[in-house]
């Protein structure tokens, strides 16, 4: 177990490495095993790994979601190396440990231990741990093109501290490009300020309303204006200007909607604003998550983990492409969300036994 998580760790995975040495380590596991695993390869070192435990196929499977990349480190704030795996205390240090190669490792372990024993499956077992969840989401839509497995319900094993967390809102990130034409700083009026075209954009959205009903769970919708650049000289009148929007959405809202609203906004200033030209680009899109509270998937994991209570995360996962298969996905696993993306991540070497065994009593339940 501690080993599994110490060489994921040490196998890099930040978006400007990728994740196939990950993916590699995990495959050497799993076949060390005697379990069959699947890597796929693209763009040189992107990856995802699969493995399966087949069954008599009475029941539907059961999926366990990880990604295999992480955020970057930078060498402030980390007493060792992020990337050489570190024990000590208990706890196991490294970029990863807590989000979310832990989790990754609690599932493929449970996975080879529920292999060994004598438990007989009456419904697969599928492992898949995919590429950009920290940036694209391409390893979950990859996953899910040619996925065909009937599911009874899905684990992605995000650090919860072992809460068991139904929703998160969505997010839609947005850029907004200004377009203008540059002259001289000391004659304006021969070009088109693209700063002025942002601000005439910035005080409009500032009357949109993004707020939907309040969700019980979730609480509000929001956004945010998170970055602007624009211009090149303090004499030069700039020809393009550029924000960056970060939405957070609730699981009423559409996407879609919302950047019609903008596109809107544009067409009302194209008619108020001389010369005013802009464009929008989607940097990114997740929708928001919210399984029924209510379902026999939720209600007998209450009743396996013995919790009354079900939680919202702050954060987004890769959860909402596997709603969209219409089943019940439940955020669950070992770590403490606050140690993520932080200098000095760990996990507790207890938690990972403790996500194990509670990994394997649902596996159980569902499966046999
Ligand atoms: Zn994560």
């Amino acid at each position: 177990m501690k080993e599994l998580l110490k060489k994921l760790i040490e196998a890099k995975s930040t978006p400007d490495v990728g994740e196939a040495d990950c993916a590699n380590v995990l495959a050497e596991f799993f076949t060390s095993a005697g379990i069959k695993a699947d890597v796929e390869i693209w763009d040189t070192n992107r990856a995802n790994i699969t493995a399966r435990l087949k069954s008599t196929g009475q029941k539907p499977a059961l999926i366990f979601l990880s990604h295999l990349d992480v955020v970057p480190a930078s060498k402030r704030g980390w007493s060792s190396d992020a990337f050489e795996a570190t024990e000590k205390d208990g706890k196991i240090f490294g970029r990863g440990s807590c989000d979310m190669k832990g989790g990754i490792t609690a599932a493929a372990v449970a996975m080879t231990e529920i292999a060994k024993s004598d438990a007989e499956l009456k419904g697969d077992l599928i492992f898949a741990a995919t590429a950009g969840e920290e940036t694209d989401s391409i390893g979950v839509k990859k996953l899910l093109e040619s996925f065909d497995s009937a599911l009874c319900g899905a684990i992605v094993t995000e650090p919860t501290d072992f809460d068991l967390i139904t929703a998160h809102r969505g997010l839609l990130w947005l850029e907004i490009i200004t377009k203008g034409k540059t002259a001289h700083g000391s004659m304006p009026h021969l070009g088109i300020n693209a700063i002025e075209s942002m601000r005439a954009f910035l005080n409009e959205l500032e009357n949109y309303n993004i707020s939907a009903d309040t969700n019980e769970l979730l609480g509000k919708a929001s956004m945010s204006v998170n970055k602007i650049k624009g211009g090149s000289a303090t004499n030069v009148v700039p020809d393009s200007c550029r924000a960056q929007i970060d939405i957070r959405t609730l699981p009423q809202q559409n996407h879609s909607d919302i950047i019609e609203d903008i596109k809107n906004i544009f067409s009302r200033l194209e008619k108020q604003v001389p010369d005013f030209q802009a464009e929008l680009k989607v940097i990114r899109d997740v929708s928001a998550m919210q399984t029924d509270s209510k379902c026999e998937f939720i209600n007998s994991l209450k009743s396996i983990l013995e919790r009354d209570e079900i939680k919202a995360a702050p954060f987004t996962t890769d959860g909402p492409f596997l709603a969209e298969l219409n089943i019940p996905v439940v955020i669950f696993g070992p770590g403490k969300g606050q140690l993520c993306h932080k200098p000095d991540e760990y996990i507790d070497i207890e938690d990972l036994q403790k996500g194990i065994n509670l990994y394997k009593q649902i596996i159980l339940h569902f499966l046999t």
